[in-house]
């Protein structure tokens, strides 16, 4: 396994590959998410290229990019389990140098959901993705649905701008009870970690409602929001959401596949987590 630490080196190794390149962008501090995103890459792949670059460019100034979690002996060692072919962990200023200027904004799709409450955050997400993107070369770009909406700005701002490479979409991997894989799941503690099945809880919810026939949005998001609300712990919902699965536009009634989301503060973490309803 090569660990690659310049933009520069990275493209002189993508050049000498031969055949596909799968390629899996992270930030990091991997868990069995990340690593179900390799082992598909592997499969449909004759090479495979990891990232893992904590973007400061999606963090806004009062999130945690500072205290991201960070183990990059650890992540290496999983890796090479995985028997990845190359790590690229560009530095920031790499990335970034003094007197950068260049930056993608997917319009309407970042308006919403997780856009209205993290405000520049997508413009952060598309402009690097991009950029590994012409620094990796890619055949196919993995990427989990646990982010339900990155990934629909991905695959439009890829749509938009003609790039020639494949957007794969990764089912969200659970704990055993249902909670969803989250390098910030750390900050959970014993309790917390407890209450933070909610979110899960909700989606269940909203997954019977659906399969008894339930078609009502409002009515699905008022039981969702009243089951979270019951749960001391849930600091505060930043959304619960129906929305179209390709515009995101908030839905009255599900009459097309939709994606069930939801942000959720439990202590010091913001949790999201989604389900997708008729696809
Ligand atoms: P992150 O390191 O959080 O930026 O995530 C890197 C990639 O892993 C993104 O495409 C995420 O959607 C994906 N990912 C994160 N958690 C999970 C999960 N529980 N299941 C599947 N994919 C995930």
């Amino acid at each position: 396994m090569k660990v690659i630490n310049t933009i520069a080196e990275m493209k002189e190794a993508r050049h000498k590959l031969r055949g596909s390149v799968g390629f899996v962008p992270t930030m990091g501090y991997l868990h069995e998410g990340h690593l179900e995103l390799v082992r598909i890459a592997r499969a449909e792949n004759r090479n495979v290229v990891v990232s893992i670059f904590v973007n400061p460019a999606q963090f806004g100034p009062k999130e945690d990019y500072a205290s991201y979690p960070r183990d990059t002996e650890r992540d290496l060692a999983m890796l090479k389990k995985e028997r990845v072919g190359i790590v690229f962990m560009p530095s920031a200023e790499d990335m970034y140098p003094p007197g950068y200027s260049t930056w993608v904004d997917v319009e309407k799709v970042t308006e919403r959901l997780e856009g209205a409450v993290r405000p520049g955050h997508f413009r952060g997400v598309a402009t690097a993705v991009n950029k590994l993107f012409n620094i990796v070369d890619p055949t196919r770009a993995y990427f989990g649905q646990k982010d339900a909406q990155q990934l629909v700005v991905i695959k439009k701002m890829v749509a938009d701008l003609n790039m020639n490479l494949e957007v794969i979409a990764v089912p969200t991997v659970r704990e055993p009870d249902g909670l969803a894989m989250s390098s910030r799941n750390v900050y959970l503690n014993p309790e917390e970690r407890k209450s933070a099945l909610v979110l899960y809880k909700a989606l269940t919810l909203a997954q019977k409602l659906w399969n008894k026939g339930e078609t009502n949005a409002g009515l699905i998001r008022k039981e969702m929001s009243s089951l979270i609300q019951r749960e001391p712990r849930a600091a505060r919902i930043d959304y619960v959401s129906i929305a179209d699965a390709e515009t995101l536009e908030e839905l009255a009634r599900i009459d097309r596949p939709a994606v069930v989301s939801l942000a959720v503060k439990i202590g010091k973490p913001r949790l999201i987590d989604n389900i997708i309803l008729g696809a």
